[in-house]
């Protein structure tokens, strides 16, 4: 393979930058599986695994409690951490908690919204309150960890969900959004990046139209924060979520962000140690942000991994990051419109969008197509990639998809487009059977 520029990242060598990842270490002459899952879950460079086993093998000791030097070390750890992965989002320390994963922060902000709405927390949480009629917006391209904790919080609150629509491609655009917002709209959950369409959402148009009806935004940042530039204090949203293994960090942990003076009103969706400040028998005051919501021994090895994972992205550079996974998905497409029968999901090229495409094959269920790339030494996502709604919206039930990371070369996006047009000769439908 040759160096070209798509082949470098940040003026580093892809060859080079796959050196710091054990996944790629080939032995005999083996050639690697062209790995192009990595919107699922990414690989991690050694330095992440080095962050957590340093951590494990020399300083695990409990956080925030006792006295014990081993404790004030680990505790040192365990808040550096979060002050790094603060500063990689634009966030303050107060406005990092740690999360299992971005599905379990979302869920705190709709369950600590729930709690508000039933007078839990008392006068100061109010404002977080909602009443029945009053609606949430959201797109119907949301990943179900963005659609299911609102259903929830509306079943509980009486409140309604109100969908902005998308087109046969999965596009939303910010006049569709106009459209379904309004005075009763509270609040604004929306992906960044979708992780099916790869499309990339106008972010600061929502925040001021959401804000202008005094409605909240929850942004999912799953498929940004890993890949692109984001700063959640300069983009004005309330409510982040976000998670480690996707962002060559660990499984197990996720961060949600909100904005200091919210999260000090909303109430915690799980109580326990180390979230108070005074307990009775009968009630518990709780302590501010983040630690009124980090009830329970945290995930320290992980946020210590989190944080080397921040790093290590930073030193490459997100913007160059962005552009590489850019060039990965235009040289996909370029590839994908010369093979007969492939339907892309998402922005036509040309339009922006991430690195990822997901594809359907005329006559070929995704879980064959799926199967045979993997035979073709080719590792894609394939399923409605948990948004029914978008896929249905599409008029298909399954898609593949491939996706780039920091590692992922322009002979991977060759090694996907090249298996993809053999899938319709090997399964028998080339003569245009529909699907
Ligand atoms: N939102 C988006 C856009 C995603 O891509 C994902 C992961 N596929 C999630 C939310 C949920 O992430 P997790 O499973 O790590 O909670």
């Amino acid at each position: 393979m040759t160096h070209t520029d798509a082949d470098s990242i940040g003026g580093r060598a892809i060859a080079d930058i796959r050196l710091d990842f054990p996944a790629f270490d080939v032995t005999g002459g083996v050639r690697a599986p062209a790995r192009l899952d990595s919107a699922a879950t990414s690989q991690r460079p050694r330095s992440v695994l080095d962050a957590e086993r340093d951590y494990l093998e020399h300083h695990l000791a409990p956080v925030h409690r006792g006295a014990s030097a081993e404790v004030g070390v680990s505790t040192t750890l365990f808040e550096d951490a979060r002050a790094e992965v603060a500063r990689f989002v634009g966030a303050g320390e107060r406005e990092v908690v740690w999360a299992q994963n971005a599905t379990d922060a979302i869920n705190m902000v709709a369950l600590g919204i729930a709690d508000a709405s039933a007078g839990i927390g008392g006068a100061d949480v109010a404002g977080l309150a909602l009443r029945p009629g009053d609606e949430i917006v959201l797109t119907e391209a949301e990943h179900h960890a963005n659609l299911l904790p609102w259903q929830r919080l509306a079943a509980r609150t009486g409140a309604v969900l109100r969908p902005i629509p998308v087109d046969e491609r999965g596009l939303w655009t910010i006049d569709d959004a106009v459209r379904a917002i309004s005075d009763r709209t509270r609040i604004v959950a929306f992906a960044e990046v979708s992780n099916v369409t790869g499309f990339i959402a106008p972010v600061g148009d929502m925040v001021e139209l959401a804000h202008a009806r005094g409605a909240l935004v929850v942004l999912d940042a799953c498929q940004s924060v890993p890949h692109r530039p984001v700063d959640f204090a300069a983009q004005g949203v309330d409510f982040a979520a976000f998670s480690g293994h996707k962002m060559l960090g660990p499984n197990g942990i996720g961060v949600l962000y909100g904005r200091a003076e919210l999260l000090d009103a909303l109430p915690p969706a799980r109580t326990g140690g180390s979230t108070i400040t005074k307990v009775t028998m009968e009630t518990a005051e709780f302590l501010p942000a983040p630690h009124r919501f980090e009830a329970g021994t945290q995930p320290v090895s992980q946020a210590v991994g989190l944080a080397a994972a921040a790093r290590y992205l930073h030193g490459i550079g997100m913007d160059a990051i962005a552009r590489h996974e850019e060039a990965f998905a235009e040289r996909v497409l370029d590839g994908v419109a010369a093979i007969p029968g492939v339907r892309v999901v998402g922005p036509p090229a040309g339009i922006p969008r991430a690195g990822l495409v997901a594809v359907a094959v005329e006559g070929v269920h995704a879980h064959d197509v799926g199967q045979y790339l993997d035979e073709a030494g080719v590792v894609v996502r394939v399923g409605h990639h948990c948004a029914q709604p978008l896929h249905r919206a599409l008029g298909l039930t399954a898609t593949t998809r491939a996706s780039a990371h920091v590692y992922t070369t322009a002979d991977e996006a060759d090694r996907f487009v090249d298996a993809l047009a053999g899938v319709r000769r090997f399964f028998g439908v080339e003569q245009g059977v529909s699907a």
